[in-house]
């Protein structure tokens, strides 16, 4: 396919597809599938080899959130029952984060709910920073507290934050319709904060909230624009007593296209698998480490992922190799820029890697290309940070 020779050699050369050359990938029957996910994967294997790099979420704070964000299991009016607690104290964080680094996770993804901190919150997670990096040595970390202040960024870069993450979600253009409490611009600029910060600016997407094939190209090329060094992309979660509980849209074969698409769009940026993998791709996880080059382990902020000992499995029967703490992640021309990403740096809120909610299900027959409501395979988080059971890593 023309098409996919394009990209490759586009791929190679980290040079920006088209718009319409981004559409195509999305428009690609499933007959073509296999093809894709080949062309996305050399692409993948240049700046990428066959290492997976293997992230571990510790939510810090969950639930009771006063914003809106229409996907999240923890947004105001939310009625799932998901587990609800303030602040873990610095060494329970640290034991959460601790598994995670047992599993093989070099990076630790600190998320809290709310719309952004106040100080005495940075003060807090500074010390929960300091108390992780002291006990787990080479551990990066990684911040994701909401909407940033100005010099809130700096504090935590100097407590010992690498990163943090707040991702764009979907399209500008249709920012309002999935949250109204804070704007598309607000995102923006909180990633901003982070990149003039020097934090390692990660910043992602939802899939499967309804939106359009020109959106999602609209919020992978806005992510190129900001140049963020990790790129979450998220499908979402449809958590039942959300608004977006029925937005069951997504196909395996569908996210596989986009995974694709966001590869040939960030050819040489970290695109981490996050939210909703297991619920959306289920039995063709696998295909999905030919595109991304990570994935989070175990379990998500509020609902729970397979376990990790599957995960590594399933890395090591794909003929992947998890990502050593030595070894950098980003390509060096990359790496030796501070930080980057597909493109430029700005930014979303916390887009809890992983927690979302979902549109209309059908149910019974489908059409070809739709996707049946699986509800079932929705699992709400009931270990690991916030109880007293061991995490899942
Ligand atoms: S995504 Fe973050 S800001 Fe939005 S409702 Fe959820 S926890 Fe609150």
């Amino acid at each position: 396919m023309d098409l996919l020779n394009t990209l490759v050699d586009k791929g190679l050369r980290r040079e920006l597809p088209t718009r319409e050359e981004a559409l195509a990938v999305l428009a690609t029957s499933d007959d073509d599938l296999l093809d894709v996910v080949a062309a996305a994967g050399k692409v993948r294997r240049q700046w990428f080899g066959r290492r997976v790099k293997l992230n571990y979420l510790v939510n810090l704070k969950s639930g009771l959130c006063p914003e809106d964000c229409s996907y999240c299991s923890q947004r105001l009016g939310s009625t799932a029952e998901i587990l609800k607690y303030t602040w873990l104290k610095p060494d329970e964080a640290s034991q959460a984060a601790a598994a995670g680094v047992a599993g093989g996770a070099k990076r630790v993804c600190l998320v809290a709910s709310g719309r952004g901190p106040t100080d005495r919150d940075v003060d807090r997670v500074s010390k929960t920073i300091e108390t992780i990096k002291e006990r787990n040595e080479g551990v990066e970390v990684c911040a994701c507290l909401g909407l940033l202040s100005d010099g809130q960024a700096e504090r935590l870069r100097e407590a010992g934050a690498d990163a943090y993450n707040h991702n764009l979600n979907t399209s500008e253009g249709t920012y309002g319709g999935i949250t109204t409490t804070h704007t598309y611009a607000d995102r923006v600029d909180t990633v901003r904060k982070a990149h003039a910060a020097g934090l390692s600016a990660c910043s992602g997407l939802i899939a499967g909230m309804g939106e359009s094939d020109e959106d999602l190209v609209d919020v992978v090329f806005a992510l190129r624009e900001l140049d963020p060094d990790s790129v979450p992309v998220n499908f979402l979660i449809p958590f039942e007593g959300t608004p977006l509980a029925k937005e069951w849209n997504l196909t395996p074969q569908r996210a596989l296209r986009i995974l694709a698409m966001v590869r040939f769009v960030c050819p040489d940026v970290e695109v981490r698998l996050a939210g909703g993998r297991e619920v959306h791709l289920r039995t063709l996880q696998p295909l999905a480490l030919h595109l991304v080059n990570s994935i989070f382990l175990g379990d998500y902020l509020t609902s729970e992922g397979q376990a990790g000992k599957a995960d590594l499995e399933m890395i090591a029967d794909a003929g992947f190799e998890v990502e050593g703490a030595d070894t950098a992640t980003l390509p060096a021309h990359r790496a030796d820029a501070a930080s980057g990403g597909c493109g430029s740096h700005g930014g979303g809120g916390c887009a809890p890697c992983g927690d979302s909610a979902g549109e209309t299900g059908e149910t019974g027959e489908q059409a070809a290309g739709t996707s049946a409501a699986r509800p079932d395979l929705v699992a709400v988080r009931r270990r690991g940070a916030g109880t007293g059971l061991a995490p899942n890593a």
